[in-house]
């Protein structure tokens, strides 16, 4: 089968030929059909330093997928032939404290497809039964293919109360996108989105009626007073992981407000501790997607009227991967497609 393969320590990814994976017992094999390129797929292309520490070559990249089921394994009993599909990424493991306890999101001893092991930018993939999710006909393959960043903005999105209320997003990549219309859906009252990139800003526009401003042009505290907010935000989604993105959002908080941190810095970061403390706010990291209540959530909001699909900007056929990735890389697109059929 084709693949893109991380082949040497090296940038860039090659197309080749590689074997069909072998599925275990309860594994299943999956026709990949679509598959979107993802940020951390960006650092393994570019082999920075994260990249050169963790990936293991020769191995296939690509986590963000959707397909159908070719094969199952002897002791797998909920699929079905035929059944389209996605998956979890994170593969967890059953013997630590949290995964025993049920919370598998927490599992230590995680392992990430194609990242850890082979990824889904081939024909086929290979994947633990257990991560599987059967799509609603009101997915096509297009959305699919996104839902493990849906998921990640879905989970940040949906860790606070934001029915009435004020809510700040840093970052208008696709993750910040999709939570900013994630949060229009679920009845907050005043959505707004930063980005320094007014590109992203107008992608923004044309996926949900969202208020967005570009930092580097505009005031927050005229913004928000423009916008009718009084004290400050009640709920804060940094989605950039840009300390000065993360800085104006302390700021911009309500007293007691709450923050759900999903942007990666590149490296370490100053937080203004007395501040934080001072105004009482409560911060939690976001990693990933809860097993399964987000996948659940995520498919409900979907089916119950949420469309985020204008978030993809561009689809290619694989062979043109390389189009694809120099476009990303250039921060002109929005969620990159890549088909498999
Ligand atoms: P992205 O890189 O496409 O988007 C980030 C956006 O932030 C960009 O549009 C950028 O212009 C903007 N930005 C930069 N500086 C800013 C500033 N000062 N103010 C406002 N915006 C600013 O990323 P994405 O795919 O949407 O993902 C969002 C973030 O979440 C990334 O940092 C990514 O690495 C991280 N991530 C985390 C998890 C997790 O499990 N925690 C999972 C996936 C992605
Ligand atoms: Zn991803």
């Amino acid at each position: 089968m084709k693949a893109l393969v991380k082949d040497k320590a090296e940038v860039g990814l090659k197309l080749k030929d590689v074997d069909i994976p072998k599925i275990k017992a309860d594994e299943v094999l999956i026709k990949v059909k679509a598959t979107a390129i993802c940020g951390t797929d960006i650092h393994i292309w570019n082999w920075d330093v994260w990249a050169s520490k963790t990936i293991k070559p020769p191995m296939t990249v690509g986590h963000e997928f959707m397909g159908e089921i070719v094969e199952i394994g002897s002791s797998v009993k909920n699929l079905s032939l035929g059944d389209r599909v996605s998956a979890e990424s994170h593969i967890v493991g059953s013997t630590s404290r949290n995964a025993r306890s049920g919370k598998l999101h927490l599992d230590p001893d995680t392992i990430n497809v194609g990242v850890n092991r082979d990824g889904a930018f081939a024909e086929f993939l290979c994947i633990p039964s257990r991560n599987v999710i059967k799509l609603p006909g009101s997915v096509d393959n297009e959305m699919g293919a996104i839902l493990d960043p849906y998921g990640n903005a879905v989970h940040a999105a949906l860790s606070f109360d934001l029915v009435g209320e004020d809510v700040l997003i840093t970052g208008a990549g696709p993750i910040g996108i999709m939570s900013a219309a994630i949060a229009l859906h679920v009845g907050a009252r005043k959505v707004l989105i930063t980005d320094i990139n007014d590109e992203r800003l107008s992608l923004a526009k044309s996926v949900c009626d969202v208020e967005t401003m570009n930092p580097s042009e505009e005031n927050l505290k005229e913004k928000m007073k423009h916008m009718g907010l009084k004290e400050g935000f009640d709920i804060g989604l940094e989605m950039s992981g840009s300390e000065s993105a993360l800085d104006q959002m302390i700021d911009s908080m309500l007293m007691g407000g709450k923050v759900a941190l999903l942007g990666l810095p590149s490296d370490s970061i100053n937080l203004d501790l007395p501040k934080l403390i001072f105004k009482a706010l409560t911060l939690k990291a976001i990693y990933g997607r809860e097993m399964f209540e987000t996948w659940y959530k995520g498919l409900a909001l979907i089916e119950s009227g949420l469309d985020v699909t204008n978030v993809i900007t561009h689809s290619f056929h694989f062979t043109e991967y390389e189009k694809a990735f120099e476009l990303l890389n250039s921060g002109k697109a929005g969620k990159v497609v890549l088909n498999w059929d």
